[in-house]
């Protein structure tokens, strides 16, 4: 009988009881694959953090399942780096994800720019949907969050009930500073995003995201004129 942990049988003592108490994110992630074998995914942004956590996956589970939520809407950079990071890890399962609807029958249904007029709508048909879907048939995601992005994420553990997506949520990086994502990226020549070097610490869609000081508020550039902070992937 596969008695790993799920939402479904969830407790305090054994979340608490998964990982020792001086476990730290290549711990985490150990248990995770062991725990959840094939039933867990790791959703991937391919920002900075995400790129350090694919790194760290891969020296854990080298055929490690990965998604990309492809709304269709990201930076030409993004998709460049997507490719980049298959060239370099080509064992690693790597998958983009899209919306049923695409963009003509979005704007067709809905009006052009729904990001515009209604973001959460947007957001919800363009990656929670999707993310649902992916995550149907698995017992945990991972994610690459981190404690320090915003206060909604300030309380954010290494093993999370999701009561979004009814799932298990393992979040490695939770205790990781910028400067530690950006130390390890430039030690380990890694590829990232360059637009995270013009002033873009959190990166989206390309209609919903701006620079932002990063020493202020990591995610202030995303959903700017809204009080929209999350896509809604991580709210329950
Ligand atoms: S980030 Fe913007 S464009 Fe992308 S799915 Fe959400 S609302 Fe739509």
């Amino acid at each position: 009988m596969n008695k790993s942990l799920t939402y479904e049988n969830w407790t305090e003592e054994r979340q608490v009881k998964a990982l020792s108490h001086n476990s730290d994110y290549l711990d985490v992630l150990k248990w995770a694959y062991q725990e959840y074998g094939d039933e867990i995914i790791y959703s991937c942004s391919f920002g900075a953090e995400g790129i350090v956590l694919m790194d760290l996956i891969h020296k854990v589970n080298k055929g490690a399942k990965i998604i990309f939520l492809d709304t269709g809407l990201h930076f030409s950079e993004t998709y460049e780096l997507i490719a980049k990071v298959r060239k370099r890890y080509p064992s690693l399962n790597i998958s983009l994800i899209k919306p049923q609807m695409n963009l003509q029958q979005q704007e067709k249904w809905y009006g052009d720019e729904l990001w515009k007029t209604n973001p959460n709508l947007c957001c919800h048909m363009r990656k929670v949907v999707p993310l649902r879907e992916a995550l149907s048939e698995k017992k945990a995601w991972i994610s690459g969050l981190r404690k320090e992005q915003s206060p909604a994420r300030s309380h954010i553990q290494f093993i999370n009930k999701d009561e979004k997506f009814k799932k298990i949520k393992i979040c490695p990086l939770i205790h990781w500073t910028w400067e530690d994502v950006m130390t390890y990226l430039h030690r380990n020549e890694l590829p990232y995003n360059p637009l995270h070097d013009k002033g873009y610490p959190s990166i989206g869609c390309t209609a919903c995201t701006l620079p932002a000081a990063v020493n202020e508020d990591f995610r202030s550039g995303r959903w700017a004129g809204f009080s929209k902070t999350e896509c809604g992937l991580h709210q329950n």
